[in-house]
């Protein structure tokens, strides 16, 4: 858990689980695991275990006590919907995101049928709370791009999609009911190249559906000398919450 994240959309990062598996190619360089593994051993460390996946039930309620309001992105360290999540434990997250109603929270998965299965079930109390932001990683086509039909099956207030680490041309995508788009490339040693035309491809389409586009990083080697613009300036646009359709970000083309 931290009060801050230099994550570019997000404020803070809260992880009431640790550690995660490899479920598809946008996992291969996954940032979460190098971190945590580079702390595997060390005694009292919160990552001792590595990237091991476990339970941290001493965090639920965190962020009650953080009395400011903040975009918090939910488990950034691991999946919320990893098989090795019990529904009941899912569901206690979902208890104190829904109580703590002036934070925004930002659940992102791979795992999405199960997120989709919870929402139109147990989690059906969170799915309509419009603070509480459902989003699903799209890396490819053969992949990532499934996952959104199941993020539309979801009776989820606010959805989004996460297309990072961009590693193909994914095509023209169903957008509807999608409220925010983030796009970046990946990041770090053996970054996987992204085309700007695959990212102007998705920013068009974003345009076409008046839907918030928010482009990371274009990633590589070292990040911070490809920076975030493109086509000479950043796009920052964010989502209001539902119940604020007036208040709409989206840019001027
Ligand atoms: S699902 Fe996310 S946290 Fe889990 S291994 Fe893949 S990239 Fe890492």
């Amino acid at each position: 858990m931290s009060e801050r994240s230099e994550i570019e959309w997000t404020d803070a990062t809260w992880n009431p689980v640790r550690g995660c598996t490899k479920i598809s190619p946008g996992c291969a360089h996954c940032y979460a695991e190098t971190f945590a593994e580079r702390f595997r051993g060390v005694p009292g460390h919160p990552y001792e275990q590595g990237f091991d996946l476990r339970l941290v039930p001493e965090k639920l309620l965190a962020p009650l006590s953080w009395r400011r309001p903040r975009m918090i992105f939910v488990n950034s360290m691991s999946d919320l919907f990893h098989q090795d999540v019990p529904d009941e434990y899912i569901v206690s997250v979902a208890r104190t995101m829904a109580q703590a109603r002036w934070h925004t929270f930002q659940v992102l998965t791979k795992r999405s049928e199960r997120m989709s299965e919870l929402l139109r079930s147990e989690l059906e109390f969170a799915a309509t709370q419009p603070h509480i932001w459902w989003g699903v990683s799209v890396e490819n086509r053969k992949h990532g791009v499934p996952r959104i039909a199941h993020l539309q099956q979801a009776p989820a207030v606010m959805r989004f999609l996460s297309i990072e680490p961009l590693l193909e041309d994914v095509g023209k995508l169903d957008l509807r009911s999608i409220d925010w788009v983030i796009v970046g490339g990946e990041s770090g040693p053996g970054a996987r190249p992204m085309q700007p035309a695959w990212v102007r491809s998705l920013r068009a389409q974003c345009r076409q559906g008046r839907i918030p586009f928010f482009f990371k990083q274009w990633g590589g080697r070292r990040k911070a000398l490809a920076g975030r613009q493109l086509d000479g300036r950043t796009y920052d646009e964010m989502p209001r919450r539902r119940l604020q359709p007036t208040e709409s970000t989206i840019a001027a083309p």
